[in-house]
């Protein structure tokens, strides 16, 4: 009913929400019994909701997944003139957020799945770096490393075994940007069955509308450490004193979700489960009709791991007969929107002059690489005429 209503000259979209369940229902409460702001029933239920879902201990809803990021950041004492080492492929907000505490990004390289290149990152800590007992010191900048940030790319989960392995040796924080990879879960190694976002010292969820559910706008703070919690809970309402007068110690933040929001969320979060099965058939669908289409790599999800599957992409190969822009535009005229990777952050005009480490795939795919339509309500005859679309692009028959 509440689907947003595809008209005939509308793009089958790359991603829009699925609002089918207690949404409507939920907001009317909302309505009816005026909590509407910032404190009510649903922001409790739903952070209990995703805490029991993730698996973490402490939950706390917020206004967007930037907003957690930025949160998360100030909670670990990250401050202005140290460094964070961030993948160059993410959503330009994973770098944004580094930058709100005038730290500085290092943009690494992505591995075959899009996410951080773990080696990498061990080669910059150790050649590029030195560790004085206490603090990781970048030898170019004489700062201190504080924070490494992976990217669960589109619900694919990092090698987070790795990375933490380097945070341990190198007293280095981890917050997982698991904007795009809430419900995914490892399946092998040392983090079997723990859930993204919850592996690292904080993790941050987005609900923004393209992400696999959405409150409209918002986003989730997870920790298992309830300091941080209590420090994030703190910031996130104007850094308000315990109590009702107006007392402020130090500058906060109004980054609160609201009731209304939030009272999507659990109408989203109680169907999570079936979107990601819903997405999971949906790309083996994709994946076993384009497998037989030479010029092409689907991302998949990594052999340790069980992906929500939020998001589709592919790669032309390098020798393919049409450029990505060239594919874009075929997909477009019969009626598919798709859309380039994002732009390597060290790319980026603010970015340009921050430092970056040996990045080549990253460019390798963002010059091949692109988004498919992936929403929850995609019908498999659209997926049909989308893999025939790109069939006839690549010239086969
Ligand atoms: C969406 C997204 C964000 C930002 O989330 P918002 O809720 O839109 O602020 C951050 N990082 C990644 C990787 C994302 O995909």
């Amino acid at each position: 009913m509440y689907l947003r209503k595809k008209k005939n000259k509308d793009l089958i979209p790359i991603s829009i929400p699925y609002l089918e369940g207690n949404e409507e229902r939920y907001l009317r409460d909302c309505v009816r019994t005026g909590w509407v702001s910032s404190v009510g029933p649903f922001v409790d239920r739903f952070e209990k909701g995703v805490m029991e879902y993730s698996g973490s201990k402490y939950a706390l809803a917020v206004s967007s997944g930037t907003t957690a990021l930025h949160t998360a950041l100030v909670v670990l004492g990250i401050k202005a003139g140290e460094e964070i080492i961030v993948p160059t492929v993410t959503f330009i907000a994973t770098a944004n957020a580094v930058r709100y505490v005038g730290a500085h990004p290092i943009f690494m390289d992505c591995d075959d799945y899009l996410n951080i290149d773990v080696n990498k990152v061990k080669e910059f800590c150790e050649k590029r770096c030195f560790f004085n007992g206490k603090n990781l010191i970048n030898k170019d900048t004489k700062r201190k490393v504080r924070a490494i940030i992976p990217v669960h790319i589109l619900g694919n989960p990092a090698d987070m075994d790795g990375l933490m392995k380097l945070a341990a040796k190198y007293h280095l924080f981890i917050v997982e940007d698991a904007a795009q990879s809430i419900g995914s879960y490892y399946t092998k190694g040392r983090y079997a069955k723990r859930h993204t976002g919850t592996i690292g010292h904080i993790g941050c969820y987005s609900f923004n509308g393209n992400k696999i559910i959405t409150t409209g706008g918002g986003g989730m703070i997870v920790t298992n450490k309830k300091t941080w919690w209590d420090r994030a809970r703190y910031l996130v309402n104007q850094a308000k004193e315990k109590g009702t007068a107006y007392v402020h110690n130090e500058i906060g933040y109004n980054y609160r979700m609201t009731n209304l929001s939030a009272a999507v969320g659990l109408a989203q979060l109680e169907k999570l489960d079936n979107f990601i099965q819903i997405k999971r058939k949906n790309f083996l669908y994709y994946k076993n009709k384009l497998k037989n289409l030479e010029g092409i790599k689907l991302f998949c999800e990594p052999s340790y791991a069980r992906s929500n599957q939020w998001g589709y992409a592919l790669a032309l190969n390098s020798n393919s007969n049409i450029s990505r822009d060239g594919m874009i535009g075929v997909l477009k005229n019969n009626g598919i929107e798709a859309r380039a990777l994002w732009k390597p952050n060290h790319l980026q005009k603010p970015y340009v002059g921050e430092q970056y480490y040996k990045i080549d795939n990253a460019i390798k795919y963002y010059e091949r690489g692109i988004f498919l339509p992936c929403s929850v309500g995609i019908k498999r005859c659209e997926i049909d005429s989308i893999v025939s679309v790109i069939g006839r692009a690549l010239g086969v028959k």
